[in-house]
């Protein structure tokens, strides 16, 4: 007898979410979590600094196209970090998985996602979650110039918000002066062969990423996106192609949340980006994208918030991509 198993199932939503329960958990995390006020709002700019402390969202997309949304889900702030995972999906696309490997790592850091820093050995910047990657791989993108570049961005990342996307003008001018840390970081990359002369076109397309404007509703699409195998389920629009899913899933795994993505991978289990605005997305495999945004920052530069609802919504769907016991028998994480 052949078995044929069908890898393409999830795991068996052993504690399914329904769509009567989410609502009321959402409802309960948020208010939960409100008035908690630990962390502090990125300062290094004035745009981010004038973020309201009190602002907070969680919102589901599921890979059926509901939606589930609680506190400010139509609040906008710039992308920041988040825009790394897309990005990297593009370089991907434009020169296929050896070609991007070749000029970026796939190793966490343990570092600061700032940290100027390379492979000793490689001189690759170490994974494309952080800014020095995220920079090789911006430095990537097919164009012809500065605007054919910055169009076929924001025409990528229309295919996962589902509308026309906008930067923050104010936001990119301001990281685009102060961002000496991110051009010296480009420099030592130029120096090592990893990214090509056009250094400052390639930091204005990494400025410019950073200042997308979405709310925290666009950004558990994009989340659901990815677990959709790369299809927008609102749209139904292909936003990446489905065989480079994995490889940005896996960086997100064990890169995404900076110098915590290990405790986060032990206590969340799954694929999710951060960034310095707040937001965090989370990836549920064949299931759900989920985002929050919250801009009180811990110290690592994740949202505070954020990281507490989502450990809390993992534990309590049995969400962790390796979790196989049954919800009478799990065992709690006590902080
Ligand atoms: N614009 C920020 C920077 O380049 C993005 C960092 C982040 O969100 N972690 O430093």
């Amino acid at each position: 007898m052949t078995l044929t198993p069908d890898l393409r199932s999830p795991q068996p939503a052993d504690t399914p979410i329904s769509s009567d329960l989410l609502p009321s958990v959402l409802e309960e995390l948020h208010t939960q979590h409100q008035s908690l006020r630990s962390g502090k709002i990125a300062d290094y700019i004035p745009e981010l600094a004038k973020a309201n402390p009190d602002w907070f969202s969680i919102c589901v997309t599921t890979v059926d196209g509901q939606q589930f949304a609680v506190g400010d889900a139509e609040q906008r702030f710039t992308i920041q970090s988040i825009s790394k995972v897309f990005v990297y999906g593009l370089a991907l696309e434009d020169h296929g998985r050896d070609r991007v490997l070749a000029k970026v790592g796939v190793e966490p850091t343990g570092d600061a996602f700032n940290a100027i820093v390379l492979d000793e050995q490689s001189k690759r910047p170490y994974n494309p979650m952080v800014n020095a990657g995220a920079i090789a791989t911006t430095s990537l993108i097919k164009g012809h110039g500065a605007t054919d570049r910055l169009n076929r961005m924001l025409a990528m990342f229309e295919r996962y918000v589902g509308h026309e996307p906008y930067l923050d003008m104010p936001t990119f001018m301001s990281e685009r002066t102060t961002g000496h840390r991110n051009r010296a970081m480009a420099h030592l990359m130029l120096n090592f062969g990893m990214i090509d002369e056009k250094i400052d076109e390639a930091l204005d397309l990494y400025f410019q990423q950073c200042s997308l404007l979405v709310d925290c509703r666009d950004l558990s699409v994009m989340a659901a996106t990815l677990a959709n195998r790369g299809v927008n389920p609102l749209t139904n629009v292909q936003a990446v192609s489905a065989c480079y899913v994995r490889d940005i899933l896996s960086v997100m795994y064990t890169c995404g949340m900076y110098n915590f993505a290990g405790e986060w991978a032990y206590k969340v289990g799954l694929p999710a980006k951060s960034g310095v605005s707040g937001g965090i997305i989370v990836v549920v495999p064949d299931r759900m994208g989920i985002a929050v945004f919250s801009p009180l920052l811990d110290a690592r530069g994740n949202s505070w918030r954020g990281v507490k609802v989502c450990e809390e919504l993992s534990q309590r769907f049995g969400l962790h991509l390796f979790e196989c016991a049954p919800p009478d028998s799990r065992c709690n994480h006590s902080d």
